[in-house]
């Protein structure tokens, strides 16, 4: 037997699995999808045959012929789950399996109508990246195994259910009050990229290709926020070559989803909180819709190889963005994710293995490992590698890179191999040994330079000394000129600076999270107590962990700020999603260490 993925149980002796047929009930009442699920295989087959579960109830597996075919359980691990094991009957081709998830499934988040915008319909949403497929439906659960699927889903009447596939079709109802939505996903995916929402939802075209989804009273704001998003797909198309997915559709989610954005194929899945009202913070588009080919096209063999998803895709977000605002939009992109890599790899500590580009997670939690370094390092060292090819023989390189591997999951080594084939000598001219294989940051870092960048930066050294810029110097900013003059502030200022800050910028009132959180982490380190009510707002409200990450740790600074903080958590708690209870858990633990020492 040979498992080549950390965190599946899939064996590359067994046969792999090419297609699923989902047929789903979802069920609000008790917060669980009931339901089947039928594998093809690649070959009819017999033996062993294995899968990863997690908190799934299963009760019964048979063949295409209704013959039985039994099963067991291995033991529980608490990251990868259970291993379920079919014994194959000579000859099985197709396995169905009848089961039930759990309340305890990672991959969805139920809401109470109260907690949906339009408070009349619940919500609930999957997320099933990194290892999280296993909680929705028994599967190979690696990369390595692509499949396509078919699913039909039966949901209360007045809902709309949306998948990452397409649409098929509506059923009239299976059960009193019930409609069912048919879909098909004829490109083979990773399992990482299931992906379904079912709540009160509408949609808005934004060209004849691209959609966005939303609940009623958000849909128009997200169909101007996303108003560029054709533009977008042309540069991309232009760039990385022909967009493979036929339809590039979004849904905004409710505030608790933990990501900015989950790339699930023809339905990027978003957070409401980069709906700014002046499509300032669309790079989260840009990003998700690169991953259209960097991560979804071209697949992470398993989270070791993660960088390939997120570095090349973090690159490629910003090449979009340099086509079409500009170098100096994109240089300043470049400046905020420096910010973000620094603030990780102090986080692990320099040495960390967790600072690598390829890391080795057996017996580690992928979502514990999650952080800024294969994004933001891993762009790094892609941009290295354009810079040493040249910029028009990169992007030969990148489309070649692309067609090769398109449809498959490959690992660092195998990129390393191609490039080596392409780019000869490329890869030790950069010292890819260093980036790849070696922790912390490689002393031949690319540096970004702008103009813009260099007065922000001076703007905010000078206010730190007391040297307060007129309003109207500050007020011509765009947000992301803002964004970078309040990174570039001291973590802890007096009350006189903090009061002249929100005076005059108004702050504290901003819709703009990535300036809003900014300030308030600086305000709330700050122990400025004019914040505080905004602070348990957002923090009430916003369950991405990009912003509680930093809002949570900057409240760890004082005693009454700790206080506040246990406080919020304990009132909040119950609306995280439990990835994001984990991260502010992991941040709270660190202020009792800070309390003791
Ligand atoms: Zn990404």
């Amino acid at each position: 037997m040979a498992t080549i993925d950390p965190h599946s149980h899939y064996d590359t002796d067994q046969p792999r699995t090419r297609h699923l047929r989902l047929n789903w009930f979802v069920d609000f009442e008790n917060r669980q999808i009931n339901g089947s699920v039928t594998l093809e295989l690649e070959k009819p087959s017999a033996g062993f045959f294995d899968l990863d579960t997690k908190a799934l109830a299963i009760r019964s597996a048979y063949g295409q012929n209704g013959e039985d075919i039994p099963f067991e359980f291995g033991g529980e691990d608490p990251i990868l789950g259970r291993r379920l094991r079919l014994d194959l009957p000579e000859g099985t081709a197709l396995i169905t399996i009848d089961y039930t998830t759990s309340s305890e499934a990672v991959a969805l988040q139920w809401f109470e109508p109260e907690l949906t915008l339009g408070k009349r319909h619940p919500f609930m949403y999957s997320q099933c990246q990194a290892i999280h497929a296993r909680t929705i439906v028994p599967c190979q659960d690696t990369p390595r195994v692509r499949v396509s699927y078919n699913a039909a889903v039966t949901v209360p009447e007045k809902l709309a259910a949306v998948m990452s596939a397409g649409p098929a079709g509506i059923l009239p109802e299976r059960g009193p009050g019930t409609r069912t939505f048919l879909f098909h996903m004829p490109q083979p995916v990773p399992p990482y990229l299931f992906a379904i929402a079912v709540g009160d939802l509408q949609s808005r075209d934004l060209s004849p290709r691209a959609r966005v989804w939303a609940e009623p009273g958000m849909v128009n704001k997200a169909a101007y926020e996303f108003g560029e998003v054709e533009q977008m797909i042309a540069t991309a198309e232009r760039l990385f070559g022909p967009y493979e997915w036929d339809r590039y559709d979004m849904l905004v989610l409710p505030p608790a989803f933990p990501y900015g954005g989950m790339e699930n194929p023809r339905m990027t899945f978003l957070t409401p909180t980069v709906i700014a009202g002046d499509r300032s913070l669309v790079d989260v588009i840009a990003h998700e819709l690169a991953h259209s080919w960097t991560g979804n096209l071209v697949t992470n063999a398993s989270m070791d190889h993660f960088w390939l998803n997120e570095g090349f895709t973090t690159w490629a977000e910003r090449r979009i963005l340099d086509a079409i605002h500009g170098e100096k939009a994109s240089a300043l992109r470049w400046a905020i994710g420096q910010k973000a890599l620094d603030e990780s790899v102090a986080r692990f500590g320099s040495d960390s293995p967790l600072t690598k580009l390829r890391t080795d997670l057996k017996g580690v939690d992928p979502d514990e490992a999650f952080s800024s370094i294969p994004y933001e390092k891993g762009a790094r060292f892609v941009t290295l590698l354009e810079r040493h090819a040249g910029r028009e023989r990169f992007d030969r390189f990148m489309r070649a890179y692309i067609n090769a591997f398109r449809f498959t999951s490959i690992t660092t080594e195998e990129f390393l191999a191609f490039l080596e084939q392409e780019l000869p000598g490329a890869a030790a001219a950069v010292n890819a040994d260093a980036w790849l294989y070696r922790p912390g940051m490689p002393a031949n870092a690319p540096i970004f330079k702008s103009e813009q960048l260099d007065e922000l930066v001076a703007a905010a050294e000078a206010f730190a000394a007391g040297e307060l810029p007129s309003p109207q110097q500050l007020a011509n900013r765009d947000s992301s000129e803002l964004l970078v003059f309040l990174q570039s502030l001291p973590r802890r200022l007096d009350r006189a600076s903090l009061d002249w800050l929100d005076q005059n910028l108004g702050l504290t009132r901003r819709g703009n999270y990535e300036i809003l959180v900014e300030w308030l982490t600086i305000a709330a380190g700050s122990d400025y107590e004019p914040v505080f009510e905004r602070v348990r707002e957002v923090l009430l409200e916003v369950g991405r962990m990009k912003y509680l990450r930093p809002l949570y740790s900057a409240l760890g600074k004082q005693a009454r700020t700790r206080a506040l903080a246990r406080e919020i958590y304990l009132q909040g708690k119950a609306n995280y999603h439990s990835l994001s209870r984990r991260v502010i858990e992991s941040v709270m633990e660190k202020y009792s260490e800070e309390v003791n020492s």
